[in-house]
């Protein structure tokens, strides 16, 4: 992976500053952008690192998203890049809602790489490691409380 990361930075006409954001799969773009704004809104800041977001069907069969920290010691305070990977959306086609799951799996990711949140095991929450949150007993999501709870009230 590493390599691959590297080869991407020698190629990419300097795609990866420390100033910019990661490169991110379209289609999940605007939960990115979507995640930063509520977080900023609720106090955080998020310094942009290099990334990548990223779509892949190869994904253990235990796991719907990975944060992947890239850097010398591979620990997410240190990371030099992080890489986040999720199923695609059309891997999400057998659930009613489909779009949340699907964005619920990218956020959840986003806050570990992002902000290094851990798990919980409160139910009906975007950091439960199960896939609780999948289930109708947690549906519609209501987004700002998820948020809220994952990362505190808006200032
Ligand atoms: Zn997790």
């Amino acid at each position: 992976m590493l390599k691959i990361l590297m080869i991407l930075l020698l190629t990419g006409c300097g795609s990866f500053p420390a100033t910019q954001g990661p490169f991110l799969d379209p289609e999940i773009r605007e939960y990115y952008y979507e995640f930063i704004d509520e977080a900023n809104a609720r106090g955080h800041i998020i310094e942009p690192i290099p990334g990548i977001i990223s779509v892949d069907r190869n994904l253990p069969v235990d796991a719907e998203g990975i944060c992947d920290a890239v850097g010398l010691t591979n620990a997410l305070d240190d990371a030099l890049m992080y890489k986040i990977t999720v199923r695609p959306y059309d891997a999400f086609a057998g659930y009613e809602f489909q779009d949340d799951v699907h964005k619920m799996v990218v956020i959840h990711e986003l806050g570990h790489c992002l902000l290094g949140i851990s798990h919980t095991e409160e139910s009906c929450q975007i950091m439960n490691p199960a896939t609780d949150y999948f289930g109708p007993e947690c549906m519609p999501y209501d987004w700002d409380k998820l948020y809220t709870d994952m990362l505190g009230e808006r200032k």
